[in-house]
């Protein structure tokens, strides 16, 4: 589900001793998503920062990007995006000097996004953008929240089915994009969406491959959910009510363990961390530095002979390939020096 991200105050917890953070909401208010889910399995502290409303401290330039394709597809055709330098004032996690290359990525994205979803839809019976469902768990006592990308009435020759498809903008494929299309399934059929009562197409689209392309046909994964689901399905449906309970402990005891691994590169909440905080803001001062010195390489550069050569005797080979020349003058020596902006 999609949330307003500017309204969440910076909070600094303190760690407990035993590496949990404390709760400072409560009783739970029982609802669940999927990428509730998955946060706290990667780490319950960051998923209560998250429930809490923690600042974050930007979402990530995939995040971003992820959330103007679902947005654009979902509009019809006339209100799209189609400029590229509208779709470059929507970014905000992008360097400038990459901001042009990033937006035609981006363009060519939402164009292929399209296409794909408005040909699957031309004989749809019905069709329904980022609707949410919400069912009552009674195993777990909790409200589950679903809110596929697409969904739709669709027909074959086998007669009409429910596709519920939830797009991929990243290029990683996880084992967990599979049960969050179950989940969004699942819910779908226990809420009778769009009071289709019949079986159940599950999708996961990947739109890239591996190292960022976009496929020429999207990479898709579906799994059929009938009137009764399959044993590996009630198994992943008991691995979701069994996760959803230890949830439920924790909120219990008020206690929410931080897990530290790889994932904390892309947290959202380092800056604030109380295990990671520090470390983040040396990382981000090595940035700042490591930014300042690129800066100050681009911003003169000696041409000779049309070869681009760096000032610096021990800095890089460089080839100045963005930016506009802003000023330029010619030396004794009859070499160039060039200011790009
Ligand atoms: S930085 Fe790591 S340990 Fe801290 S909240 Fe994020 S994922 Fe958890």
């Amino acid at each position: 589900m999609r949330t307003n991200h500017k309204q969440r105050p910076t909070r600094y917890r303190d760690v407990n001793l035993n590496g949990t953070l404390s709760a400072i909401s409560g009783p739970w208010d029982r609802t669940v998503c999927f990428s509730d889910i998955r946060k706290w399995m990667q780490c319950p502290g960051m998923y209560l920062m998250w429930k809490e409303g923690d600042a974050i401290y930007r979402r990530s330039l995939s995040q971003e990007i992820g959330d103007l394709v679902h947005q654009e597809t979902a509009k019809p055709a006339q209100d799209r995006l189609q400029d590229t330098a509208e779709i470059a004032a929507r970014l905000k996690n992008v360097r400038p000097e990459e901001l042009q290359v990033v937006a035609q990525q981006v363009k060519a994205l939402i164009a292929k996004a399209v296409r794909v979803s408005d040909k699957e839809s031309i004989d749809a019976i019905a069709t329904q953008h980022e609707r949410l469902m919400v069912w009552y768990d009674s195993y777990t006592n909790t409200f589950w929240y679903a809110q596929a990308d697409k969904m739709e009435i669709l027909e074959d020759r086998d007669g009409k089915y429910l596709s519920v498809v939830d797009q991929k903008t990243g290029t990683y494929r996880k084992a967990l994009d599979v049960s969050g299309a179950f989940f969004f399934g699942y819910v779908a059929k226990m809420t009778k969406a769009l009071n289709f009562d019949g079986p159940i197409k599950t999708m996961v689209r990947y739109l890239k491959d591996f190292r960022g392309q976009i496929l020429a046909r999207p990479f898709e994964r579906w799994e059929w959910i009938g009137r009764h689901l399959k044993q590996e399905q009630k198994d992943m449906l008991w691995s979701i009510q069994e996760t959803v309970k230890r949830m439920d402990a924790d909120w219990q005891s008020g206690e929410f363990r931080l897990s530290q691994g790889n994932h904390c590169r892309g947290c959202q909440f380092r800056h604030t961390c109380p295990v990671n905080k520090e470390q983040f803001a040396e990382e981000l001062r090595r940035d700042a530095e490591r930014q300042k010195e690129r800066e100050t390489r681009l911003s003169l550069v000696v041409i000779q002979g049309g070869i681009s050569t760096p000032v610096a005797p021990m800095a890089p080979p460089m080839v100045a390939t963005t930016g506009a020349i802003i000023n330029a003058s010619t030396n004794g020596d009859g070499s160039k020096t060039a200011a790009f902006a």
